[in-house]
C-alpha cells in the first residue's frame, strides 16, 4: 500500500484523532492516484492512520481509520453506515420523516453527507476519498436500506477544491418527484431534492423551529432569510398572530406559499415577501414597524478566514436593525452557520449590535444544530450552527 510520511512534529493532531492531514504537514507524498488508500507515518516511522489521498486539496488526506487492523473495504463502509443509522434509529422508524443520516467527519465518514427525505436518500460526495468509493457506498446503502431510492446532489463548491466536478442525478431506484412531502414536529413541508438548497431542506434547524413555535403564541413574527418558510410555518402552527417571511429567492418563496395550504394555516396571516433582508430591515425601521419576534438565519457569511471581518460587519448590521425593531419583551432568534465564526465572537457581535441599537437584552437560550448533525469531539470543526435567543428588556 502507498504511504505518506509527515514532517517532524506534525503527527500531533493525528494522535488526537483529528481526521485531516494538511498538505503542508507532508514530508513525502505517495505517487498513487487521487482517492487511493494510504498509510500515514510520523517522521520517525510510527504508523498513525489509514487515509484517503487527495493531492489537489489543502486537506491532502482524510483519515478512514486510526485502527491498524481495520481494512478499508466494503465491510468497512457497511459498518460505518450501519453505526450512523443506528444512532438515528428513531428517524428511520417513522415512515414520513426527514433527517441527516450521515454527517461526514463526525460520523467517521469524511466528506460524506446523506440526508433522508421520506423514501429518498440524498447524497453529497464532498471529498476525493468518498468519491473513489462511491459505488461501494451505494451498494452498502442498497443493502442496508433496500426500500430507499438514492439521489446525488454533489453540486457543491467544495468539490472543486478536491479537483472534482459537480454532479447530480439518480444513483439507484426511482427518479424523485419534483416535491417530496416531509413531516417535522407538527408541520409538513415540501422538499425539492433536485433543485433546492443543499440537499433540499435545512434539517439542522429542526429543534430551533420547534423552540420558536413554543415561544411565539400571539406574537407578530418576522422571519428573515426564510428560505421555504421553515421558521415561519412553525410559528404560524404555534399560533403566532402574524408571520412575515422574507427571502431573496423566488423559488423558495413559491414553496413557502404552498406550505400555507399544506399546513391549513391560511387564516393565520402569513405573508411571503421577496426582498433583500438588509433593505427590508431598513424599510421597517424607517416606517416604524415593530415585531414581537424576529428570526435571523442568514446564509454562511464567512467561507474563509479572510472573509471573517466582513462577515462580522454583516452579522452586526442585521442584528442591530432587528433589535431596534423589537417591541419591549420581544425575542430575537439569531443564528450564524459559519463554522469559522466561533460562539464567543458571535455573542460579542450581537452584544455590540445591542449596544449600538440602544437596547438592553438578555440571552435566555442558546441553540445549536440538531442531534442528527453531531460533532465528533476530535473534530470541533463539525460544530457550525450557533444561535441565541435574546429577549429585549
Ligand atoms: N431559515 C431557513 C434557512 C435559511 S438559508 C430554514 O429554516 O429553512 C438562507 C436563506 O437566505 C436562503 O433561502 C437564501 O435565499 C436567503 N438569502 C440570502 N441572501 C439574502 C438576502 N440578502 N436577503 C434575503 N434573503 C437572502
Amino acid at each position: 500500500m502507498y504511504a505518506i510520511t509527515l514532517k517532524p512534529g506534525r503527527e500531533k493532531s493525528l494522535l488526537r484523532k483529528h481526521p485531516w492531514i494538511f498538505s503542508g504537514a507532508i514530508a513525502s507524498a505517495p505517487t498513487c492516484l487521487p482517492g487511493e488508500i494510504v498509510n500515514v507515518f510520523s517522521a520517525d516511522g510510527q504508523w498513525l492512520a489509514r487515509a484517503a489521498w487527495s493531492p489537489e486539496s489543502q486537506i491532502a488526506g482524510r483519515v478512514w481509520s486510526f485502527n491498524y487492523n481495520e481494512q478499508i473495504d466494503a465491510n468497512f463502509f457497511q459498518r460505518r453506515l450501519d453505526n450512523a443509522f443506528a444512532l438515528r434509529a428513531e428517524f428511520l422508524e417513522q415512515p414520513e420523516n426527514a433527517c441527516r443520516l450521515v454527517n461526514a467527519e463526525s460520523d467517521l465518514l469524511p466528506g460524506l453527507i446523506i440526508d433522508r427525505y421520506s423514501n429518498f436518500l440524498v447524497c453529497q460526495f464532498l471529498s476525493m476519498g468518498v468519491e473513489a468509493h462511491r459505488n461501494t457506498i451505494i451498494h452498502a446503502l442498497q443493502y442496508l436500506l433496500p426500500h430507499f431510492s438514492i439521489y446525488d446532489r454533489s453540486d457543491v463548491d467544495v468539490r472543486a477544491k478536491e479537483g472534482l466536478e459537480n454532479r447530480t442525478g439518480v444513483l439507484a431506484g426511482q427518479v424523485p418527484p419534483d416535491l417530496i412531502e416531509i413531516d417535522e414536529n407538527n408541520c409538513r413541508f415540501f422538499v425539492d431534492i433536485k433543485q433546492g438548497h443543499k440537499t433540499g431542506f435545512y434539517l439542522d434547524q429542526r429543534d430551533n423551529r420547534a423552540l420558536l413555535a413554543s415561544m411565539c403564541e400571539g406574537g407578530e413574527v418576522l422571519n428573515l432569510f426564510s428560505y421555504t418558510g421553515g421558521f415561519g410555518i412553525a410559528a404560524a402552527v404555534g399560533h403566532a398572530a402574524s408571520v412575515t417571511n422574507v427571502d431573496s429567492s423566488a423559488s423558495a418563496l413559491d414553496l413557502a406559499a404552498q406550505h400555507i395550504t399544506l399546513n391549513n394555516i391560511a387564516s393565520r396571516n402569513v405573508n411571503n415577501i421577496r426582498a433583500d433582508a438588509f433593505v427590508f430591515l431598513r424599510e421597517c425601521r424607517d416606517s416604524g414597524r415593530q415585531f414581537d419576534v424576529i428570526v435571523l438565519d442568514p446564509p454562511k457569511f464567512a467561507e474563509s478566514q479572510s472573509q471573517l471581518e466582513r462577515a462580522a460587519r454583516g452579522y452586526k448590521d442585521i442584528n442591530l436593525l432587528a433589535l431596534k425593531l423589537l417591541n419591549p419583551g420581544g425575542l430575537l432568534f439569531t443564528f450564524s452557520c459559519s463554522g469559522l465564526m466561533h460562539s464567543d465572537l458571535f455573542q460579542k457581535i450581537v452584544a455590540d449590535a445591542a449596544l449600538d441599537a440602544g437596547r438592553d437584552a438578555q440571552i435566555i437560550m442558546r441553540m445549536s444544530q440538531a442531534q442528527d448533525h453531531p460533532t465528533l469531539l476530535s473534530f470541533p470543526e463539525g460544530f457550525y450552527l450557533k444561535g441565541l435567543v435574546c429577549q429585549v428588556l
